[in-house]
């Protein structure tokens, strides 16, 4: 209990004064990359199969963390993205709570308080388990309806997802676009749009649900969506934090569907390398780029280097508790070397932020 309270004085100690003081190694901004069901053997898979434009081999400083839940060796991307926003252990399917379902401050909420704006680009519906752990609070992922009720209410300046029909078909009949529009977020049906307004605050929903697939005609929105808001957020900002999910690594994994895999490897690997020229000329930004499980138990069983040839095969259509990278790069990433757990890459990057 003391220890708690030790813990609960430090995180409450967080400042801009510690901030300024600690200038020249700290970053000011935070870009996190999370693809759902991103191991290893995704990463090696996409690795082998391609020829160019490696952004993931540009990264120095990686380091390996386990996943586990508070219940289950094997997480769920509630309990992972928990991890990851939070800091904290929970139950699989837990949002944003502890295993109890007190609310847990997300990293999000600790820019936010701030003053400093926040983004959130995914291929998923917004209210989808890994975005919603950064900002809503639930015992059950299941309840979108709930957490996009929760996200309404908060201020979050970029968002760029799927998951309309959570707003706006709703059993208790709210609309909640029409609420957002009213204090001030601009709605916008494509990103060209959202570009082109000078709102301070962008909500692009892009789908009723999820967004199709990367290999089925999504295009570019994952790294588009990176670059609009590395836009909006860094335009005259003291600093920012901005979450960007490949969310259908994970889909294609439960699918076993290697075409579509590499297809969405291909494009979080775009969308990485959109955040890699941010951080080469906005060099206070740390970038952090993990998986938050692997999907799939994916294996490359044989192939030809020469030919590009490798054959795989997955030996689940669910989640696996292999170790996953974690890769970092710009201001503070020589702090992510190593093997740790995944609350730590929260830990480490309010570190950073002399929050902690
Ligand atoms: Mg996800
Ligand atoms: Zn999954």
């Amino acid at each position: 209990m003391f220890l708690r309270f030790f813990f609960l004085a430090l995180l409450l100690s967080c400042s801009s004064d510690s901030i300024s003081s600690q200038k020249n190694d700290k970053p000011k901004s935070i870009i996190f990359m999370i693809g759902d069901g991103m191991g290893l053997s995704q990463v090696s898979y996409f690795h082998l199969k391609s020829n160019s434009n490696q952004n993931f081999a540009k990264i120095k400083q990686i380091g390996f963390a386990t996943t586990y839940s508070s219940d289950n060796l094997v997480t769920d991307s509630g309990a992972s993205g928990t991890a990851l926003a939070t800091g904290e252990k929970t139950k699989n399917y837990a949002i944003g709570v502890d295993t109890l379902g007190n609310s847990l401050k997300t990293i999000l909420e600790y820019f936010e308080e701030k003053k400093l704006p926040t983004g959130l680009v995914v291929t998923s519906s917004i209210t989808h388990a890994t975005p919603a752990s950064f900002y809503a609070h639930e015992l059950s992922r299941g309840s979108e309806e709930a957490i996009a009720l929760q996200l309404s209410d908060k201020e979050i300046e970029v968002l760029v997802g799927g998951g309309e029909k959570f707003f706006t078909q709703r059993k208790d009949s709210l609309n909640l676009l029409e609420k957002m529009q009213q204090k001030g977020y601009g709605i916008f049906k494509t990103l060209a749009e959202a570009k082109g307004s000078t709102s301070q605050k962008v909500f692009v929903p892009l789908a009723a649900d999820g967004l199709p697939k990367k290999n089925e005609g999504r295009g570019e929105i994952l790294s588009e969506g990176t670059q609009l808001a590395l836009e909006k957020l860094s335009k005259g900002s003291k600093g920012f934090f901005l979450m960007v999910e490949g969310s259908q690594i994970d889909w294609a994994g439960h699918g076993n569907d290697f075409v579509y895999l590499l297809a969405e490897m291909e494009d979080f690997n775009t969308a990485i390398g959109v955040a890699i020229d941010f951080v080469d000329k906005n060099p206070e930004t740390l970038l952090v780029i993990t998986g938050d499980h692997e999907t799939g138990g994916l294996a490359i069983t044989s192939g030809n280097h020469s030919t590009n040839e490798v054959n795989v095969k997955f030996v689940s259509t669910s989640h696996t508790g292999v170790l996953i990278p974690v890769y970092a790069y710009g201001k503070g990433a020589e702090n992510f070397q190593g093997f740790y757990d995944n609350t730590d890459i929260f830990r480490k990057m309010l570190d950073l932020m002399g929050c902690f």
